[in-house]
């Protein structure tokens, strides 16, 4: 589809609409695969931005949608509740960190954020509107589009227009193996205040799935925690099995106080967000007077049919159908980083759960690299969605995925960047 043409009327996110040139029209999805106007069928292998945890138009999913708009398809949140919100926040409860127990809904990933930073905000100024505060995040972190969730995140050329309009953020080493003292240095240094550390636990996902380790992660949330600090982990990709268990929060030991929820809350199938709150804070928000509570929210919040959707992810992911897929992928992608380390093409072959990376080899990176660009078209090619970050590839697909899809896409990513570096070299012979 042309986005050129006069009466086409949309402006799509992320892109510069002046070189944006054919747009595939989708006009179905099943499975893993979405399939084009032209019956071109696609391999969705990033899950659609991270959303679809079971596959697109999942029936069960679906029929659970269905029933709840013919039931009770939305209500105003504030001084209403209803069953499909309290059902779902208790179920997820048996899978969240023990000390997370009190849910606020959202819209999305970015909203999540706010909410938790706000939460964060007011807590600690709860005595003295003075406190000063500071804001910790890790270098690379990327926490959403509106306002509080892009200060949050690394200042970059996505942030550039309103960088003088955000809000100061420290940013420190992420804690892998290389930088785990460096990284603790830095928090030693911004912990001088009343502070809010944010992080994403495990994979950093928008800045190039970098990967760090649990335990050395914990050693940050440890020496944060001791020092006062809020601890929000933003759990909007790592949710629902990414990272191979139901949150990456649960394979450390220390518990954040906020934890924000979005993607795959729904299955990918419509747009909702949790940030979960310990007891602790949720308390201290109690008092007769009114502008104590928490004065935020949105006209969808607590969405029934959203809730619906996620009921029925919640049951597709207690199968055991679905968690026997889970252990395969992450089996398959733990094998698949020696395939893909043995390219000349490709370096740095990581992974963790259901998630596989790696670098194609090239000098400069970042996600304005020149080769993002021309993988993306030669995945396409090859019937294959890949949304390269820079010169990073990785897998995040849909959990109904074959072996089978998964070891052709794995070759395929492997033909793609050896033909890319090849290119690369003939043009600087
Ligand atoms: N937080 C993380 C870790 C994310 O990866 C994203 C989106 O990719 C967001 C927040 C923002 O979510 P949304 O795009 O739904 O606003």
């Amino acid at each position: 589809m042309n986005p050129h043409k006069y009466d086409y009327p949309i402006w799509h996110p992320f892109s510069q609409m002046k070189t944006v040139e054919d747009l595939p029209r989708i006009v179905k999805a099943q499975g893993p695969w979405l399939e084009t106007a032209e019956g071109q069928r696609i391999f969705d292998a990033i899950s659609s931005w991270w959303v679809n945890i079971h596959g697109h138009s999942h029936p069960h999913i679906a029929e659970r949608v269905h029933a709840q708009m013919l039931q009770l398809e939305h209500v105003i949140f504030a001084g209403f509740t209803h069953d499909p919100a309290i059902e779902l926040c208790r179920r997820l409860g048996a899978y969240l960190p023990k000390s997370l127990t009190k849910y606020f809904f959202s819209d999305n990933g970015s909203t999540a954020v706010e909410v938790a930073l706000k939460m964060a905000i007011q807590y600690l100024r709860r005595d003295d509107q003075q406190t000063p505060i500071r804001v910790i995040a890790l270098e690379g972190a990327y926490h959403g589009d509106t306002f509080g969730a892009m200060a949050a995140g690394e200042r970059s050329v996505f942030t550039e227009p309103w960088e003088d309009l955000l809000f100061d953020v420290v940013h420190i080493p992420a804690p892998t193996d290389e930088n785990l003292d460096a990284a603790l240095d830095a928090l030693e240094r911004a912990l001088d205040r009343n502070a809010i550390f944010i992080y994403e636990p495990l994979v950093q996902g928008a800045a190039g799935m970098k990967m760090h380790p649990a335990t050395n992660l914990d050693r940050l949330l440890k020496f944060a925690k001791a020092h006062g600090a809020i601890l929000i982990a933003d759990e909007v990709m790592t949710g629902f099995f990414r990272t191979g268990t139901w949150f990456a929060s649960n394979s450390l030991a220390i518990e954040p106080d906020l934890l924000c929820l979005s993607k795959g809350l729904t299955g990918g199938a419509l747009p909702m967000a949790l940030t979960v709150c310990a007891q602790h804070l949720y308390d201290a928000f109690l008092d007769e007077r009114f502008e104590r509570g928490f004065l935020h929210g949105h006209s969808f919040t607590g969405n029934p049919i959203g809730c619906a959707a996620a009921l029925a992810s919640l049951d597709l992911l207690e199968s055991d159908e679905t968690q026997n897929r889970i252990h395969t992928i992450a089996h398959f992608f733990e094998a698949s980083t020696a395939i893909l380390s043995d390219s000349f093409a490709l370096k740095n072959a990581r992974c963790c759960g259901c998630i596989v990376a790696a670098d194609v080899a090239q000098p400069a990176t970042g996600y304005l690299h020149p080769l993002r660009d021309k993988l993306y078209t030669m995945a396409l090619q090859k019937n294959i969605l890949l949304r390269p970050l820079g010169n990073v590839l990785y897998l995040l697909p849909p959990y109904c995925v074959t072996e089978d899809l998964l070891s052709s896409t794995v070759e395929a990513m492997v033909d793609i960047a050896e033909a890319c570096v090849s290119d690369a070299l003939n043009l600087t012979v």
